[in-house]
C-alpha cells in the first residue's frame, strides 16, 4: 500500500525525523488558512498524489503570500497530473500540502527497501539527491552507497555515521543526519515498510537535515497490525477493479492488454500470463480466484472482468485441487446470465468434478469454447479475440 508524502512526513515525524512545518489542503480556503498559519515568507504548494516526479510536472509550486497559495491551489486541485510515473492518464489531484519553504544547501537521496537476495533491509544513500536514483545508478553507480542491516542490531549508529560520510553530509551535520537515518530505519522496521526513500533529503543554509519529499510503501500482508496506516488508504488513488476485488478477497491486478483472465492459483495465473504472451497475445489482468472461492466469488471475479472495456476475450484456467470444478462452472454460467457476455469465452477446466463441470458448461446454452490443455486453451483464444477484431489469426 502507497500513501502520499503529507501522510509519510506527518509518520516520520512522530518518529523524530524532521521534516518542513506543513497542513494539508482540500479547497483553495484551506490553502490560503495553511499558509497563513505557517507564516513563512516562502511557502510551497504540492501536489499530493501516488507519484513521484511532480516537481518537474508542475505539481510543486512556489509561493510568497496566503494569496498567492490560494491561486496555485485553485489552478491545481481537479487538474490531472501527468507525471513520468502516472502513466499517460495521470492522476487527479484531490489535495494539496502547504509547506514551509527550505532554503536548500544541498540535495542528497536516501532511501530503505527490504532486499529480495540478502532477506535484509539495504540503506541506499547518495550526494546527488533530487534526481531519480536510476538515472544515478547509470550515470554514476559510485556515488550510490549502500549498507545491509543486521536485523538482529537494526541499523546501528555507526553504520548510519558511515553513510552521512560517505555521502559528504557536512561534518557539524553528522549528528541530526545520524538521527535523521535511526528514526527513519525505525519506522521502516516497525510499520513494515516495504520502501521508504527520502528525495531529496536536504541540508538546509540554517543547518537543518529535513526530508523534503517522502515515499512510504507498506507491506499489504502486514497491514492487518498497522490499523492506523491502513486509515491513510485513499481509494481515489487505487483503481476501481482492484478495490472492488479486494471486497472479495481477489488477487487481481489490472494490466493493458485485451484478453481478461481467471486463474486459480497465482504461480497458474503467472503461467497462465505467459503462455498467452506466447502465443502472442496480451492479458488483460492476472486474476487468482484463490483455492476455496464460492460460486459468488467466481461471479464476482468474472464481472470485474468483464467490467473492463478492454476485454475482448476470456480465458479461465482453473485447474480443481480444493476448488472443484462444478463450482466454478455454476458460477461461469451465473456470472454470464448476469452480465450479457458479448466477447469469445474459452474455459479449460481440469481436475476435481472435470467432468460434472464440463456437462453444467455445455448444458448451459451459452457459446462457450473449451479447451484440452493451456497451449490449446491460450492459441483458441488468442485466435477468437484476432478473429473478433477483423484482423488476421
Ligand atoms: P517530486 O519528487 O514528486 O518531484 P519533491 O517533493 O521531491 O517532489 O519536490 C521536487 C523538488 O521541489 C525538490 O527536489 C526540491 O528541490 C523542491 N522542494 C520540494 N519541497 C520543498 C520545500 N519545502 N522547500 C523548498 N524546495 C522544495
Ligand atoms: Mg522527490
Amino acid at each position: 500500500m502507497n500513501i502520499h508524502e503529507y501522510q509519510g512526513k506527518q509518520l516520520l515525524n512522530q518518529y523524530g525525523v524532521a521534516v518542513p512545518r506543513g497542513f494539508v489542503a482540500f479547497t483553495p480556503d484551506e490553502a490560503a488558512e495553511a499558509a497563513k498559519k505557517l507564516g513563512s515568507k516562502i511557502l510551497v504548494v504540492k501536489a499530493q498524489i501516488h507519484a513521484g516526479g511532480r516537481g518537474k510536472a508542475g505539481g510543486v509550486k512556489i509561493a510568497q503570500s496566503p494569496e498567492q497559495v490560494r491561486a496555485i491551489a485553485d489552478e491545481l486541485l481537479g487538474r490531472v497530473l501527468v507525471t513520468h510515473q502516472t502513466g499517460p492518464e495521470g492522476k487527479e489531484i484531490g489535495r494539496l500540502w502547504i509547506e514551509e519553504g527550505s532554503e536548500i544547501d544541498k540535495e542528497y537521496y536516501l532511501g530503505m527497501v527490504l532486499d529480495r537476495n540478502t532477506s535484509k533491509v539495504s540503506v541506499i544513500a547518495s550526494s546527488e539527491g533530487g534526481m531519480e536514483i536510476e538515472e544515478v545508478a547509470a550515470k554514476s553507480p559510485e556515488k550510490i552507497f549502500h549498507v545491509t542491516v543486521d536485523p538482529l542490531t537494526g541499523l546501528t549508529a555507526f553504520q548510519a555515521r558511515q553513510i552521512a560520510f560517505a555521502i559528504h553530509i557536512p561534518h557539524l551535520l553528522i549528528n541530526k543526519a545520524v538521527k535523521f537515518m535511526l528514526g527513519l530505519y525505525q519506522v521502516f522496521v516497525e510499520k513494515d515498510c516495504s520502501i521508504a526513500e527520502i528525495n531529496p533529503l536536504v541540508v538546509t543554509k540554517g543547518g537543518d537535515v529535513l526530508a523534503l519529499d517522502a515515499k512510504l510503501n507498506f507491506d499489504d500482508n502486514a497491514l492487518y497490525r498497522h490499523k492506523d496506516v491502513t486509515a491513510l488508504r485513499d481509494l481515489a488513488e487505487e483503481d476501481e477493479k482492484e478495490i472492488e476485488a479486494s471486497k472479495y478477497g481477489l488477487n487481481y491486478i489490472a494490466l493493458d492488454g485485451n484478453i481478461g483472465c481467471m486463474v486459480n492459483g497465482a504461480g497458474l495465473a503467472m503461467a497462465t500470463m505467459d503462455i498467452i504472451k506466447s502465443y502472442h497475445g496480451d492479458p488483460a489482468n492476472f486474476l487468482d480466484v484463490g483455492g476455496g472461492a464460492s460460486k459468488e466469488k467466481v461471479e464476482a471475479a468474472f464481472r470485474l472482468i468483464l467490467s473492463d472495456a478492454n476485454v475482448k476475450g476470456i480465458l479461465v484456467n482453473i485447474f480443481g485441487g480444493i476448488m472443484k470444478c462444478d463450482v466454478i462452472a455454476e458460477g461461469i454460467v451465473a456470472a454470464t446470465k448476469s452480465v450479457s457476455l458479448h466477447v469469445p469465452l474459452v474455459v479449460r477446466l481440469e481436475g476435481t468434478n472435470v467432468a460434472r463441470g464440463r456437462e453444467i458448461l455445455r448444458q448451459s446454452g451459452l457459446a462457450i469454447t473449451p479447451a484440452n490443455s493451456m497451449a490449446d486453451a491460450a492459441e483458441k483464444i488468442v485466435t477468437l479475440v484476432k478473429q473478433a477484431a477483423g484482423g488476421v489469426a
